[in-house]
């Protein structure tokens, strides 16, 4: 027997009818023993999440306002699942409780939890799984920061003895028993804590997209579904802004070479994006797997003859950056010039200073810079065919007539990073994608 487990997001528990679409997905393969679930989300995009009413519930009771208007939504939105569903749940009591809570001393992450404490519970008892309350399990230290080793150990010991359980996700505690709750979005971390804790054969995630998308569906239209990613890939493309799955959620299984499987509760038949250290045999290879970028980039060039035999030229240009604190993207280095691509918005207060120190200390022969630029990676680890593959990249966007700022590439032949004009950034994606879907449909 596999063990599979399955975390499901708040639009996939945000109300009744998809509590019953679920139980149906759970109930098709016994090997989802293990539940980790959200607080409810939106219904219709208009909607609001019950993790933002519970914070305006904080906001008011923290500032001594009345917060009974936001306590009444959070109440409606739960004893519309519970009466719909035909269920005997004690809300009025968890309800009078968190009411004096936030009269008496409201803190801001156990007011936030309350949500996925609350959805879980309820899940538990429609399911008939054990609830486990990861107050006693998810571990953070006296400074609110992730025990991964102690939580790993504690969810561990936890759920190995239950046949099937719900875990509640997005908080834990301390030794204190002070509650804390992740990032916005950590219940896919919960997720992926709960599989490397139990050894899981598959961790799914279950949300309202088809998986990754090869590109920005606002940009291309109806991009394919990406079927294998891996989870250097994946991390790229989480960079690059593509947001399926909360970034820390891939470290934990990706240690332990768990697959992680995104699927849509609206299509459970389809397979969705598998995300894998390796793909497996017999599974189609594409050189390039999907395009995504970053606009807002300015790029910083200094140039000086015979750059390369001064011995520690980058390291001082990169030490002045360091020093104001200042991130960098890529670094290029030539032969006379080293090149520093920066997001604009960090760049932007401290330009006029940071040239005047780079003209001082480095004293280039040029110091040039370029803004409103956009990097565009081009993802895929397949690495052998990659050169023919970059080939047709560079040609698609000049046969659009789209300058090219940058090209980067490491050794590791992970990705290709372009950098080309903010405003031809939309084009560049369409014809990057065209490539994308060309070279497939030869392959297959
Ligand atoms: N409910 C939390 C949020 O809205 C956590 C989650 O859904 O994963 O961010």
């Amino acid at each position: 027997m596999r063990t599979v487990v399955a975390k499901f997001g708040g639009t996939s528990l945000a109300d009744a009818k998809q509590f019953r679409k679920i139980k149906e997905i759970i109930a098709e393969d016994p090997d989802r023993r293990y539940i980790v679930a959200s607080a409810p989300g939106k219904r219709f995009p208009e909607d609001t999440k019950v993790t933002d009413l519970l914070l305006r519930c904080w906001e008011e009771a923290s500032a001594g306002n009345d917060f009974e208007t936001y306590l009444e939504m959070v109440r409606k939105r739960f004893s519309d699942i519970i009466a719909e569903l035909g269920m005997d749940f004690p809300l009025d009591e968890e309800i009078a409780e968190f009411r004096k809570h936030l009269q008496t001393d409201p803190q801001r992450d156990y007011t936030a939890s309350r949500g996925e404490y609350l959805n879980s519970r309820i899940l538990a008892e429609y399911l008939g799984f054990t609830f486990v309350d990861p107050e006693w399990c998810v571990c953070f230290d006296e400074n609110g920061v992730l025990d991964q080793a102690m939580t790993r150990r504690a969810l561990g010991a936890s759920l190995k003895p239950l046949e099937k359980a719900v875990i509640a996700g997005f908080y834990g505690a301390d030794m204190n028993g002070r509650i804390h709750t992740l990032s916005r979005g950590g219940s896919d971390v919960t997720g992926s804590l709960a599989a490397a804790a139990i050894q899981a054969d598959l961790y799914e995630n279950w949300t309202d997209v088809p998986g990754l998308l090869a590109a920005d569906p606002r940009i291309v239209e109806q991009p394919m579904t990406v079927q294998f990613v891996s989870y250097r890939e994946l991390r790229t493309l989480s960079y690059m802004g593509a947001s399926v799955l909360h970034t820390d959620a891939v470290l934990p299984v990706s240690d332990m070479g768990i697959p992680i499987n995104i699927r849509n509760t609206y299509e459970p038949e389809d397979p969705g994006t598998m995300i894998v250290r390796k793909i497996p045999k017999g599974e189609k290879k594409y050189p390039i797997i999907a395009v995504a970028g970053r606009q807002g980039m300015s790029v910083i060039q200094v140039e000086k003859v015979m750059v390369s035999d001064e011995s520690g030229f980058t390291a001082i240009m990169l030490d002045i950056l360091k020093n104001r604190q200042l991130p960098f993207e890529q670094c290029l280095t030539g032969i006379d010039s080293v090149t520093v691509v920066i997001r604009s918005d960090l760049l932007e207060p401290c330009k006029e200073d940071l040239f005047t120190e780079i003209r001082e200390t480095l004293k280039p022969d040029f110091l040039g810079l370029k803004e409103n630029l956009s990097m565009i990676a081009i993802i895929g680890e397949k690495g052998t065919e990659v050169c023919d593959a970059n080939v047709r990249v560079l040609q698609s966007l000049t046969q659009e007539d789209i300058q090219i700022s940058t090209i980067n590439q490491g050794a590791g032949k992970l990705n290709l990073l372009i950098g080309v004009p903010d405003e031809k950034y939309e084009e560049a994606i369409r014809a990057i994608y065209r490539t994308i879907d060309e070279s497939i449909h030869e392959t297959v």
